[in-house]
């Protein structure tokens, strides 16, 4: 297959991240004859930089065109005091709403040798493998700015959902479900908030097209402590922009690392944009010790979810598992075993594990 791949590195560790996907990817290309076509743009911060936009129409444009983006992160203390439209965090929000990436897809699995990286107990997150589902173009974080502050004597946000932005994410949960331990939790605040009392009515009339999909309904306080208490009851939450927020962030503790969490974003019927959970890690910029993980699991999901190869999208998948399990690890995941290895020897490795 011939295939156009829009590569967005961005900020902070973003471009050493994204040198161990292109790798990945060129050695998925050589080894089942596919043909990947690179094309680089800016978003974020070196967007800002270079033509004082976090997000010009030319990478708009570039990731229409495309089969698939990919992004490393954005951000960073150089930008912070900015003023709001020059952000890097601007082109975030903006691509996604220029791509209409309405659903966010992340899933969070541990690592059986990683267990003891993780803050929580061994045996709570043993078995540990959810998939949220975070509703990504709508609610809180999209509301008019023009009309949240009043003389800063008041303010005011606003959480504003359209019935079809509830009903097509609330659907993506349901056939995550389908696919995989078919067990769906939709999380909200339904005992106080409107949004979350339609949200919930949309599950309970939904439910019915997936009769094998057993549903649960779950407040999001409720959601927040059984995920760290009983994280292995989990299939698939499905749930509204910033409670997935807040959520995906807590269930990263599970795997000991923000390092190894991959995202999807998916459009209705466009293009796919896939991206690590976490940011640009400015700390860490430049010294070669990123964790390249992440990266590199959401370009399995790329190859999954855009390009329906799934034979490459597991072979990533399991050379990952393979060096793990063979004690590799990044400097993030605090491991009192096995052997300390650079971005770069992380990426080889797997590599090397995928053309054997
Ligand atoms: P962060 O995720 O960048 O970093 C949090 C911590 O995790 C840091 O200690 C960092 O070194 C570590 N970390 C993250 N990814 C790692 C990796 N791959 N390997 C090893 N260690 C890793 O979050 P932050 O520090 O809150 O934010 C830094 C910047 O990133 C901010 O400007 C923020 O706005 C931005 N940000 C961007 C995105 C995105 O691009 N999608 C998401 C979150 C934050």
């Amino acid at each position: 297959m011939e295939k156009k791949i829009v590569l967005l590195p961005g900020d902070g560790i973003g471009p050493e991240i994204m040198d161990s996907a292109v790798a990945v990817l060129e050695a998925i290309a050589q080894r089942y004859k596919h043909q990947f076509h690179f094309n680089t743009q800016l978003i974020g911060g070196a967007a800002i930089d270079e033509v004082n936009m976090p997000l010009p129409d030319q990478t708009i444009q570039a990731a229409e065109q495309a089969d698939a983006v990919l992004l490393g992160a954005v951000g960073g203390p150089k930008w912070d005091n900015n003023p709001s439209e020059l952000r890097p965090e601007r082109g975030l929000l903006k691509i996604r709403k220029s791509l209409d990436l309405y659903a966010n897809l992340r899933p969070v699995k541990g690592f059986e040798t990683l267990l003891s990286a993780s803050p929580l107990k061994e045996d709570i997150i043993k078995g540990s493998d959810v998939l949220i589902v975070r509703e990504l173009t709508s609610g809180l974080y999209f509301g008019q700015p023009s009309e949240r502050r009043d003389n800063d004597q008041s303010v005011v946000d606003t959480l504003h959902y359209t019935l079809h932005e509830m009903k097509r994410i609330i659907k993506k949960g349901f056939e995550s479900a389908q696919l995989r331990r078919k067990k769906l939790t939709s999380v909200d605040k339904a005992n106080v908030l409107e949004s979350s009392k339609l949200w919930r009515e949309i599950v309970e009339a939904e439910k019915v097209h997936f009769p094998d999909v057993e549903v649960e309904h779950l407040l999001v306080d409720a959601a927040a402590m059984k995920l760290i208490t009983e994280p292995s009851r989990f299939d698939v939450i499905v749930t509204e922009n910033m409670f997935g927020d807040i959520l995906s962030d807590e269930a990263s503790v599970l795997t000991g690392s923000l390092g190894m969490l991959p995202s999807a974003s998916l459009a209705e019927n466009g293009v796919g944009l896939y991206e690590p959970a976490h940011g640009s890690a400015p700390d860490i910029a430049g010294l070669g010790i990123a964790n390249p993980i992440a990266m590199i699991l959401s370009t399995a999901m790329m190859l999954r979810y855009s390009f329906a190869m799934n034979v490459e999208a597991k072979a990533i998948e399991k050379a990952v598992e393979t060096c793990i399990n063979k004690g590799l690890h990044t400097a993030d995941l605090h491991v009192d075993h096995g052997i300390k290895v650079s971005t770069s020897e992380m990426t080889e490795a797997i590599i090397k594990e995928l053309t054997i």
